[in-house]
């Protein structure tokens, strides 16, 4: 574990999802969510931005990306940049610019060390295989905004440099003072039905083709993104 301080936006009691939380994750993302252990930000309104998920997923995968972000007005915003290439430019300046690189490498031990005390408070303890592995790129590289966008909402402002710049750039279509929940996403009908198996423990001995079912969805889940980011 880590002894540096963990900044984290939202307190104990505003990160545990309930089920209206997990709900709304679920229309958000228009499909079942899964693992998400807290709430890592919300919105003015409560809806959540930002879902978070432990480091090793009930599946016994060790899953890096601890923040997730979800709403839809947001990730629509940050692909935009990407679009634009604003991911091009950051990664200039990071070769550019020694006070960036150093506040962005500080960003990925911030990472890590939310990441840790999440481990810690879910029940999952230390994951070894992603040990110094954070997310997005970090520490020397920006390979996905949305990442870094997460990170920050969750961390509050000052923790993250370039998600705080991202959500800065944004502020054309989302800005954190206010709601942008209306509309954005179904809300009536039946929200794409839950997988709550990390909340029931006779479930975690999955058999080995459910795991590799679960691997494979994952490896086209982060293609799918990447592609999305590319
Ligand atoms: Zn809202």
């Amino acid at each position: 574990m880590t002894d540096k301080p963990i900044r984290e936006a939202l307190d104990a009691a505003g990160r545990v999802p309930s089920e209206q939380d997990l709900d709304t994750l679920s229309r958000q993302l228009n499909r079942p969510v899964r693992d998400v252990v807290e709430i890592g930000a919300r919105c003015v309104c409560g809806n959540p931005l930002v879902a978070t998920t432990a480091p090793r997923l009930s599946s016994g995968i060790p899953f890096p990306t601890t923040y997730y972000l979800t709403h839809p007005v947001i990730t629509a915003a940050v692909s935009r940049l990407e679009a634009a290439g604003l991911m091009g430019t950051m990664n200039e300046r990071l070769g550019d610019d020694t006070q960036l690189a150093a506040d962005y490498e500080l960003a990925h031990e911030a990472y890590l060390a939310n990441r840790d005390a999440i481990g810690a408070r879910s029940g999952t303890g230390e994951v070894p295989e992603i040990a110094g592995v954070s997310a997005g790129g970090m520490p020397t590289r920006v390979k996905c905004l949305h990442v870094l966008v997460g990170h920050a909402l969750a961390s509050g402002e000052g923790v993250n440099p370039l998600g705080d710049e991202a959500i800065a750039q944004i502020a054309e279509w989302w800005t954190k003072d206010k709601c942008f929940c209306e509309g954005a996403w179904e809300t009536t009908g039946q929200a794409p039905s839950q997988d709550r198996s990390r909340h029931v423990k006779t479930q975690e001995k999955v058999d080995p083709s459910v795991k590799r079912a679960e691997r494979a969805r994952k490896r086209a889940e982060r293609e799918a993104n990447e592609a999305d980011q590319a």
